[in-house]
């Protein structure tokens, strides 16, 4: 089938009931609950995407995983799996994990470190738990690739280090783009932004009002600027428009904020790859499960992850 991708196509999940048409206008600020699912033996809260949610900017996956006791008899084990068209944002808040991916990368990441993949036209990777043994948390995410570089070349950075700031009420340490007046080093193709924020009393934070927003709650749970707290399990999503961000944790709180421009285009989200059309992901099934070149081959002892047929 060719033609425009229409709303309906842009989210299908054989787990997941037919993505239902948009809301209508977004919302000022809605709190929905994620979905739970098992990622590599791993419990995990999908927070994005969502019926009706399918981008916040140019995010288009948040899954906050664990907190998960890692040992011998739980490993956490993602065989080589292929992406295209989008970026991989790993950071975790407890335990670690090493990545391996298809250009020779072997990067193992801890809690303040950022594991940013670009995969473009196509890359794979995998993560593994090792024999380490110990509590495992973070959030793993994806960047939807704009059409000037979704064709582009695969890329791999890992920031040792990122900007953190003190602020009233909040520590800041800024993932993707700008917050608090600095800004990360990380690799961003459109306006984005990604901040982890450690709440120790109320606190107000600019926003860029030509972004939307969504915030993912780690561990706590917070008013925003509502009655309700929001803990962990939901999405709180702010529509274009809001310049301030005002934050009442209920106790020790860390978040995730989430933002950008709205995104370009719609986009069709099948399994581990971000295309816009069906054949373009009939096309990356194909090349994956017969072992073409175009995603490589990490240097993983685990087995390969196979694509699953497409729903259509
Ligand atoms: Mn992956």
């Amino acid at each position: 089938m060719s033609g425009p991708v229409r709303a309906t196509d842009v989210w299908r999940d054989p787990t997941h009931p037919e993505a239902g048409p948009p809301p209508g206008p977004p919302p000022e600020l809605a709190v929905t609950p994620s979905r739970t699912a098992d990622v590599g033996g791993m419990p995990v809260r999908r927070a994005l995407p969502q019926r009706g949610r399918r981008t916040v900017g140019a995010w288009c996956f948040a899954d906050h995983m664990g907190p998960h006791d890692v040992g011998p008899d739980a490993s956490v084990d993602i065989g080589p799996h292929p992406h295209c068209g989008l970026h991989t944002v790993t950071w975790l808040t407890e335990g670690r994990l090493l990545h391996r991916d298809s250009l020779g990368s072997e990067q193992p990441i801890r809690p303040g470190q950022l594991n940013l993949m670009t995969a473009g036209r196509g890359v794979s990777h995998s993560e593994e738990s090792l024999d380490w043994s110990g509590r495992l948390q973070g959030i793993q995410l994806w960047v939807a690739q704009p059409e000037a570089t979704r064709h582009g070349p695969a890329a791999f950075e890992h920031h040792d280090t990122l900007p953190q700031v003190e602020l009233d009420g909040a520590t800041a340490t800024v993932l993707v783009g700008a917050f608090g007046g600095v800004r990360s080093p990380a690799r961003a193709d459109t306006e984005l932004v990604g901040v982890d924020l450690v709440l120790r009393g109320p606190t107000t934070h600019a926003l860029d009002p030509s972004f939307e927003h969504a915030l993912v709650v780690i561990e706590g749970a917070v008013q925003v600027g509502g009655p309700d707290p929001v803990g962990p399990g939901h999405l709180v999503y702010l529509a274009p428009g809001h310049d301030e961000l005002p934050l009442a944790p209920m106790g020790p709180t860390r978040l995730l904020v989430l933002g950008g421009v709205p995104f370009e285009s719609p986009i069709l989200m099948w399994w581990n790859f971000v295309a816009r059309t069906r054949e373009e992901v009939d096309e990356a099934t194909r090349e994956w499960n017969a072992g073409s070149d175009r995603f490589g081959d990490p240097d993983s002892p685990l087995p390969r992850i196979p694509a699953p047929a497409t729903p259509w």
